[in-house]
């Protein structure tokens, strides 16, 4: 594990000195369109643990958007990606291959749901993997429509932005989009109308009828969905509602694509989210948590899906770079050593019991949900717990604010942007795990 002190520490303000420093200098050449959460610039990190240049330290709940899941300097991803840097550091794989790609294929057709046979094409981002899916479906299906949900997220090319909901800040002002792409609703329990408990069986039955009525089945190539929707607010589709849209794909000869690349690789308590309602999808995008940090993404599915594009028609220059395939080996056998899908049940547990006590006190808290290591609270105006469910984003604003004071780096998210979500490294300590909780907690007594 990581030589970073398992430790909070906050000796400056936050940001400190050296920190303000390094973002005078970043304000003067970096594009203002890249944003930071918090501008603490990072020293080290690893474990639970961000230290900056000023020497404090900050318990993450946040993984680098659930990236660094294995922490951000394990030790089998810094000893295989080291050794690899050591050997060579890239050939493409289109020019001369190498057995790193090919290792990291047969982990995703073992690890991903379904034992029918499956091939990959490896990737350098999550975006540029469901790019990839969406020519594969298109190649296989010689069909042209996609169909996406609402508060879904795809990424930030032009085709994923047109496959993203939400127009700021993602989309706005970077129009126009791709074609063929619809939207349709997906079960958000605790805004479906007509209750939670209703949200799977009607919100299918109303995406599948406006598939049917609007697109056409028979012009749909794929059906893409995150199977636990991430910057949309860490929305589980009701009950039902993944298993409906995945029938509904299969009986109409629709490429039934999950986007797992937030809630893969044991972030959810399973290797991949879809696997807790048992459904197998037809392909299945990864990237974030694969390699421990290092920039690699995956499209893995049914090998007769995946061979559908003409040969030399997916691939890039970087795609599988052979430092991020030895990193991805290096989570992947760190995942499976320290039983990572346990750790997060058990930060679910823990997390989910604090929250709820909190809930009893904090009224703004309208609800606690998500899975594993990927749990949320959204959060509403006080008092509206059971009536107007009025999003409150300068609750979660402020609630995010004093935690970095205090040296808990917590994220936001949602498409009202009232939600705040925690991603903590699955291999963050039991006692970091509550202290972050003890923050948050006197953040809201604060507020
Ligand atoms: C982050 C994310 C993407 C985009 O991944 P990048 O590596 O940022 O391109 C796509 N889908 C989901 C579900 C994501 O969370």
């Amino acid at each position: 594990m990581s030589a970073v002190p398992q430790e909070r520490r906050v000796v400056t303000a936050i940001p400190g000195p050296k920190s303000q420093e390094l973002q005078a200098r970043r304000t003067a050449t970096v594009a203002g369109g890249v944003g930071s959460v918090l501008p603490v610039f990072t020293a080290r990190a690893g474990g639970g643990v961000i230290e900056d240049v000023d020497g404090n330290r900050l318990i993450d709940f946040g993984s680098g958007i659930a990236v660094t899941s294995v922490g951000a300097s394990a030790e089998a991803v810094v000893r295989r990606a080291s050794a690899q840097l050591q050997d060579f550091t890239h050939t493409c794989f289109m020019v001369t291959p190498y057995e790193g790609y090919v290792e990291v294929c047969e982990q995703l057709a073992e690890l991903t749901p379904g034992d029918h046979a499956k091939k990959s094409a490896l990737f350098n981002s999550g975006a540029e993997a469901v790019e990839n899916a969406v020519k594969i479906a298109r190649a296989y299906t010689r069909r042209q429509a996609v169909v996406v949900f609402d508060h879904g997220y795809h990424g930030r090319t032009n085709l994923t932005m047109a496959l993203t909901a939400k127009n700021m800040p993602y989309k706005h002002g970077f129009g126009p989009f791709a074609p063929e792409v619809y939207r349709v609703p997906v079960a958000y329990g605790y805004r479906w109308p007509t209750g939670a408990e209703n949200a799977g069986a009607e919100a299918s039955a109303q995406a599948i009828d406006m598939i049917n009525k609007q697109v056409g089945a028979e012009n749909v190539a794929a059906i893409i969905i995150e199977p636990v929707l991430g910057e949309g607010g860490f929305i589980e589709p009701a009950k039902g509602f993944l298993p409906a849209i995945s029938k509904f794909a299969t009986d109409n000869g629709i490429v039934f694509v999950a986007d797992e690349i937030q809630s893969g690789f044991c972030r959810t308590g399973q290797w991949f989210a879809c696997e807790d309602e048992g459904v197998v999808p037809d392909l299945i995008t990864t990237a974030k948590g694969i390699a421990g940090g290092l920039p690699l993404a995956a499209v893995t599915g049914r090998a007769e899906i995946m061979d559908a594009p003409h040969a030399g028609g997916l691939g890039g220059t970087y795609g599988g770079n052979p430092v991020a395939c030895a990193g991805a080996l290096g989570a992947i056998e760190t995942m499976k050593e320290l039983d990572l899908n346990g750790k997060a049940k058990r930060i679910e547990e823990v997390m989910k019991g604090r929250l709820a006590a909190m809930a009893e006190k904090f009224d703004v808290i309208g609800d606690i949900r998500g899975r594993g290591a990927m749990i949320a609270i959204e959060l509403v105006e006080s008092g509206t717990k059971d009536g107007a469910k009025t999003p409150n984003a300068a609750a979660a604003g402020a609630l995010a604010k004093a935690c970095h004071q205090e040296g808990l780096l917590v994220l936001t998210c949602g498409t009202y942007g009232n939600v705040l979500r925690f991603l903590p490294p699955l291999v963050i300590g039991e006692d970091l795990l509550n202290e972050g909780l003890d923050i948050l907690e006197g953040a809201f007594a604060a507020i």
